[in-house]
């Protein structure tokens, strides 16, 4: 399936040069079909390959702090939660555990460590300021004694159901990633796969004894339904998947486990998991057809804003991005438009493209330049109003904005 396309070549219109489009994956997730289905062209520009622009896969992303944090909180809990169940533990409060803790170097140790391996993945961005890249380093670490309050709390409400069979000791604190069928214990981060739906999932936390499965997936950010629609879908992948689950266990528990609590979700029904089988089959069908197309459609809407590719993106310029005399003061924005002059020591005058407006830019200190003549987009400027010159249309320029030069329209 992997290579369903041939090279599909994708012009972007500014100066990172074309992007090749990626093949329709050989299997979705819970995630990557919702990113499909909200958006087509995001889903299809996040995931191309930019060989003007960098070497690794997809666009370059730009650091999502609330993202990071999940992913440490994440990394660590499954360090944790393997160095315990394979030592015998049945909870994190046994003095047992307490010596795995210890070995492990503690709580903000393991966290320090999954964090370090995050900022790693930072390295090398071509969107990555040094300025940035020092404000989220910091950020990140001042965040750490809230980390470690979070994998406390929610080890804290975990039942360890260790392995039948202990592993020896020395035994890695990361399990290997392989596919095999998930009998006895407490199993972090496994991954069910629908062979026949092309669906796949890494569940959290599965664990299995004699009467079945107790999924749990666990949230960092705000309770939302979708999360509940998550773990439906991870109900269905253990009932179908035959490699994790040879003995055909049922479901015994769907749990989302957020910071403070823990959610427990309606096990689906046969006919419930029937009607989701087919409705996801349909869903995948329609996914492939959008992101094969030769130009993923463009779904424009409240998701522009926040979205990593939207600086390559033309219908988000033609229909979705603010003009600056909209925009209140204070407000965050994009703004197109050409580099007109420039108009003192840090500031430049740009005409903006759909409405022909000169605006003021701003910028933060008098060595940032912007290119006379060329057009320019400008993701994250603050629009100023001054009280002596209220229609004058001003933005400011900032550390974390980001200019690209468009070479063709
Ligand atoms: S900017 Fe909006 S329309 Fe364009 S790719 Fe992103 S989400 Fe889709």
């Amino acid at each position: 399936m992997a290579e369903l396309n041939e090279m599909r070549l994708y012009d972007t219109g500014i100066s990172h040069g074309p992007a090749v489009l990626p093949a329709v994956p050989a299997m979705w997730s819970y995630s990557s079909l919702k990113e499909a289905e909200t958006c087509p062209r995001r889903f299809a520009l996040a995931r191309a390959d930019y060989p003007d622009l960098w070497k690794q896969r997809g666009y370059p992303r730009l650091p999502n702090l609330p993202a990071i944090k999940g992913d440490v909180v994440h990394g660590a809990l499954q360090i944790i939660v393997t160095a315990l169940i394979t030592a015998g533990c049945v909870s994190p409060r046994t003095a047992d555990a307490v010596t795995v803790l210890r070995d492990l170097g503690g709580y903000t140790a393991v966290a320090q460590r999954t964090l370090d391996e995050q900022l790693r993945r930072l390295d090398g961005n071509p969107r990555i300021s040094a300025d940035r890249r020092e404000q989220v380093d910091r950020a990140l670490s001042d965040w750490l004694p809230e980390a470690r309050e979070q994998i406390q709390s929610y080890l804290n409400r975990m039942t360890l159901h260790p392995h039948p069979t202990p592993a020896p000791a020395g035994a890695p604190t990361r399990l290997p990633l392989k596919r095999y069928p998930i009998r006895g214990g407490t199993h972090p981060e496994r991954e069910l796969v629908a062979a026949h739906l092309r669906v796949k999932g890494r569940v959290d936390v599965l664990s299995v004894d004699a009467d079945g499965a107790e999924i749990t997936d666990t949230k960092t950010g705000a309770e939302a339904p979708t999360h509940r629609d998550q773990l439906r879908l991870y109900a269905l992948l253990w009932t179908d998947d035959r490699e994790s689950n040879p003995d055909a266990l049922p479901v015994t528990a769907l749990v989302v486990a957020y910071p403070h609590r823990d959610v427990v979700v309606a096990i689906p029904t046969e006919a419930e998991l029937a009607e989701l089988r087919a409705e996801v089959a349909a869903r995948v069908g329609r996914a492939d057809a959008m992101v094969a197309a030769d130009r993923p459609a463009a779904v424009v809407g409240e998701q522009c804003g926040a979205c990593d590719v939207r600086g390559l993106c033309d219908a988000y310029w033609e229909g979705g991005a603010s003009n600056t005399v909209d925009v209140v003061d204070g407000g965050w924005y994009d703004v197109e438009g050409t580099v007109l002059r420039e108009h003192g020591v840090k500031s430049w005058v740009l005409r903006e493209r759909r409405t022909g407006s000169d605006l003021l830019v701003r910028t933060p200190h008098p060595s940032f330049t912007l290119p006379v003549g060329e057009q320019v987009r400008i993701l994250g400027v603050k629009r100023t109003i001054d009280p002596d010159e209220a229609d004058a249309l001003i933005a400011s320029v900032t550390s974390s904005s980001e200019i690209l030069s468009v070479v063709s329209r």
